[in-house]
C-alpha cells in the first residue's frame, strides 16, 4: 500500500460518538471508530486525535442554562478528556496502543499535553489522543486540532463529520447543494461556508495544513482517505 501520509491529526466531534444517542457515548459508534483507527495504524501511519466534547457539554449553550461561560467552556473542555478516555480504552481493547494527553495538567488522568511526548508516543506505534482542546475558554475543539496538527507537524488533519464533504449549502437541509471534491480555504471565507470556525480555518491557512472532510461514520473510509481514494473534500 501506497501512504500518502506518514503523519496525521484526525479531528472527531464529539456529537459522531452519540451514534444513535441523544446524549453520551455509543459503545457501538465508539468501538466502530477504534476498528477503523486501528486499521491506518496497521498501515504505519501515525496518529494523533482530537475529539470535541458536544455530545456531553458546550460553554456557549451552558450560558442559556445558567453557567458561566468560562466555567462551562471548561466544563466542555473536560468533556472532551473523557471522550478520550473512552475511546483509548476502546482502541487498548483491540490492541492499539493509544495514549491520553491533556492540554491542562491533571495527571494521572492523562499525561500534560507536549509537542515533544506526543511525537514520541506517535513514534512508537502509540495513538496520541490530545484533549481538553486549547486549554482555554472561548475556542473550539477544531481550533484545538488544527493547533494541534500544525504543532506536531501532521501533513493533513482530517475531519472526521457524518457529511461526506463540504457542499455549497447544508446538504440535509437543501437537496440542491453540490458538493466540492476540492476547495481553497479563500473561498470557504468568500462562500461563508461553515466547515469550521474562522480561527481553525485561519490557523490551518496560515500554516500550510491541508484538511480533508470526510464521512467518518461510514466504516471503512478513514482507511479509503488515507489510501488516496477520492472521497470527501480537500481544502488547500
Ligand atoms: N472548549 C473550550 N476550549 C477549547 C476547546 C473546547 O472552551 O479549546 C469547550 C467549549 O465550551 C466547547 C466544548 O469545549 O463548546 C466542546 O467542544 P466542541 O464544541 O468543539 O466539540 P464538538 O462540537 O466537536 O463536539
Amino acid at each position: 500500500m501506497n501512504n500518502q501520509y506518514k503523519r496525521i491529526l484526525l479531528k472527531l466531534s464529539g456529537e459522531s460518538l452519540m451514534g444513535e444517542k441523544q446524549y453520551g457515548i455509543d459503545e457501538k459508534r465508539i468501538a466502530e471508530y477504534a476498528t477503523q483507527i486501528k486499521e491506518i495504524a496497521d498501515m504505519g501511519i501515525e496518529i494523533g486525535i482530537v475529539i470535541g466534547g458536544g455530545n456531553i457539554f458546550r460553554g456557549l449553550s451552558g450560558t442559556s442554562k445558567g453557567v458561566d461561560r468560562v466555567k462551562g467552556d471548561q466544563m466542555g473542555m473536560l468533556a472532551t478528556v473523557i471522550n478520550s478516555l473512552a475511546l483509548s480504552s476502546a482502541l487498548e481493547k483491540i490492541g492499539q496502543k493509544a495514549q491520553v494527553f491533556t492540554a491542562i495538567n491533571m495527571f494521572p488522568i492523562g499525561e500534560y499535553y507536549s509537542k515533544w511526548r506526543a511525537i514520541e508516543a506517535m513514534q512508537n506505534g502509540t495513538v496520541a489522543i490530545i484533549s481538553g482542546g486549547t486549554g482555554n475558554p472561548f475556542f473550539t475543539t477544531d481550533t484545538g486540532s488544527a493547533l494541534r496538527g500544525i504543532e506536531i507537524e501532521a501533513e493533513v488533519m482530517l475531519k472526521g463529520t457524518r457529511v461526506d464533504g463540504i457542499y455549497t449549502a447544508d446538504p440535509e437541509k437543501d437537496p440542491t447543494a453540490k458538493k466540492f471534491d476540492k476547495i481553497s480555504y479563500d473561498e470557504i471565507y468568500t462562500r461563508g461556508l461553515k466547515v469550521m470556525d474562522l480561527t481553525a480555518t485561519t490557523l490551518c491557512k496560515e500554516n500550510h495544513l491541508p484538511i480533508i472532510v470526510f464521512d467518518m461514520d461510514t466504516v471503512g473510509n478513514l482507511k479509503k482517505v488515507l489510501s488516496g481514494e477520492n472521497i470527501g473534500t480537500l481544502v488547500y
